[in-house]
């Protein structure tokens, strides 16, 4: 089967953020097409202590459950100042229902008079595909930023008004439009280095 012909795999989306959702279909599309997460299944409690581990969790639950193979992302956001913090943590920052707002909150909070030389910090985001029997490919996305002393911009969601990429123009993640975003992000990079390996898979 030649390029013009080849099938684009179809693969059920285990997250069930729509922020999220919204940026793996935008990065994904004409690579791969997602079906929607089935909405009987519950959220699946993210427990593993690390990203993959989270990952495998989320697409492991849907997969079993849809019998189709799925894809999760799991993310992170990585303070230097913070030894690392929140990790792996990230969404639960400031408690276990807190919105992105309150763990912006908490996070300025947290680098009150940190100079800006040394708030440096990276997304880390592992995606990950786990077939019905289990098995699973991932790959990792990483962009290294700092957190900015005050929210800039609308867009995005989560830390984004925080965060300026060091790659992107003085730009916060919320202050840039979608596609700039994904094409340095944490996420675009995951994502992309996913879809390479699974395209690399189904030829090889
Ligand atoms: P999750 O555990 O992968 O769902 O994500 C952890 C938390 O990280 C989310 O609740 C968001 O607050 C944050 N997050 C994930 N991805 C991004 C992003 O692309 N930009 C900003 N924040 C993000």
């Amino acid at each position: 089967m030649n390029s013009a012909t080849r099938r684009i795999p179809e693969l059920v989306c285990a997250s069930a953020n729509p922020d999220k959702v919204a940026e793996m279909v935008a990065v994904l599309d004409g690579i791969v097409v997602l079906l929607p997460r089935p909405p009987e299944l519950p959220e699946v409690v993210e427990d593993a202590p690390d990203l993959a581990g989270n990952a495998r969790l989320k697409a492991g639950a849907v997969a079993r459950h849809a019998g189709v193979s799925a894809l999760a992302d799991d993310t992170g956001l990585e303070v230097d100042a913070l030894d690392g913090a929140p990790g792996v943590l990230s969404a639960r920052f400031a408690g276990p229902d807190a919105t992105y707002d309150e763990n912006v909150t908490r996070l300025l909070a947290e680098l009150d008079g940190v100079e800006p030389s040394v708030r440096t910090a990276c997304f880390r985001t592992v995606a990950m595909v786990v077939r019905p029997d289990g098995s699973a490919i991932s790959a990792e996305g990483v962009v290294r930023g700092r957190i900015t002393t005050e929210r800039r911009g609308a867009g995005g969601f989560g830390y984004d008004c925080v965060f300026q990429p060091d790659e992107g123009d003085g730009l916060t993640f919320a202050e840039m439009g979608r596609d700039a975003k994904h094409s340095i992000s944490h996420r675009g990079r995951a994502l992309r280095a996913l879809a390479e390996k699974l395209a690399a898979g189904s030829r090889g």
